[in-house]
């Protein structure tokens, strides 16, 4: 294909401004970069003020320190985050302990950060949303993990299953609205995250067998199939749980 049919994208989210939480590292550091690289004015939330500073040096976003397990911290930094036309619920945790040793507290911080984080930031964006008329894209950032049992994962497999879910619901009832709500459920994505739970060469290398493209994911994949959704091009697209796994599902 000659460059001159490629398509340019540096305006698709020109006026809109796009709030990705968990920006500081990973996927969502990837996701605001793009979004920012598309012409979207990013409000970047985060837990660590250092890895806002530097996403501010380099693409001049509005930032937010928050820890999203605390539901009135949370609460206030999404109100003080509006107008939003865009949101990414990406941070999320993983805390790896056998089922038979899997504690409350790790559980229940668990479901805080990568569920019930969503619902609330999820609801303020979508209320100013309806409030302005405006419509609006979201995009929950989920994992494989929602539909396969990987072993030490529990509260985490957990928690992604619920963000699936709370995405249906979110795209049943905020449709009418003119706002779409889908997920994106990557498999292992070359990130801080990943390092923690797959680092380990053995484990990387029977990861790696169940894939059949052979290779992990790398952030800006995800962050290329977040922006589609976020995007014009999904228009019809609610509801939508999309694997980008390299066809780990397929198997
Ligand atoms: P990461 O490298 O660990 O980055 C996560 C980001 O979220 C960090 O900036 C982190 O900030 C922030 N965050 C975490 N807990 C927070 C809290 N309580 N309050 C505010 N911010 C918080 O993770 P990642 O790999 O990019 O993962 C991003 C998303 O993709 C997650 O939802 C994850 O479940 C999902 N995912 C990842 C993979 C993978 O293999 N990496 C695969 C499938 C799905 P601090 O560092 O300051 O805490």
């Amino acid at each position: 294909m000659s460059s001159t049919n490629a398509v340019d994208r540096r305006d698709e989210f020109f006026g809109k401004r796009a709030l990705v939480t968990g920006a500081g590292k990973g996927i969502g550091r990837a996701t605001a970069l793009l979004l920012a690289a598309r012409g979207a004015r990013v409000v970047a939330l985060s837990r660590s003020a250092d890895d806002l500073r530097a996403l501010e040096l380099e693409i001049g976003c509005e930032t937010h320190a928050v820890d999203l397990a605390d539901t009135a911290a949370t609460r206030a930094a999404a109100l003080a985050a509006q107008p939003i036309d865009l949101l990414v619920n990406n941070a999320g945790i993983a805390r790896l302990q056998p089922f038979l040793d899997l504690d409350v507290e790790a559980f229940d911080e668990t479901m805080a950060v990568n569920v019930r984080a969503a619902m609330i930031v999820g609801q303020v964006c979508a209320r100013s949303m309806i409030e302005r008329g405006a419509g609006g894209a979201i995009v929950n950032v989920s994992s494989i993990s929602a539909q396969i049992g990987f072993a030490l994962h529990a509260a985490y497999c957990a928690s992604k299953a619920a963000l699936d879910a709370l995405t249906r619901v979110m795209a049943v009832e905020l449709g009418e609205h003119g706002i779409r709500v889908n997920s994106i459920n990557p498999t292992v994505t070359l990130t801080p995250m990943a390092e923690k739970a797959w680092g380990d060469p053995g484990k990387a290398a029977q990861m790696l067998s169940r894939i059949p493209l052979n290779r992990f994911v790398k952030p800006d994949e995800v962050a290329q199939a977040i922006a589609y959704l976020l995007g014009d091009e999904s228009r019809m697209i609610n509801g939508v749980s999309l694997a980008v796994d390299g066809g780990f599902l397929a198997r």
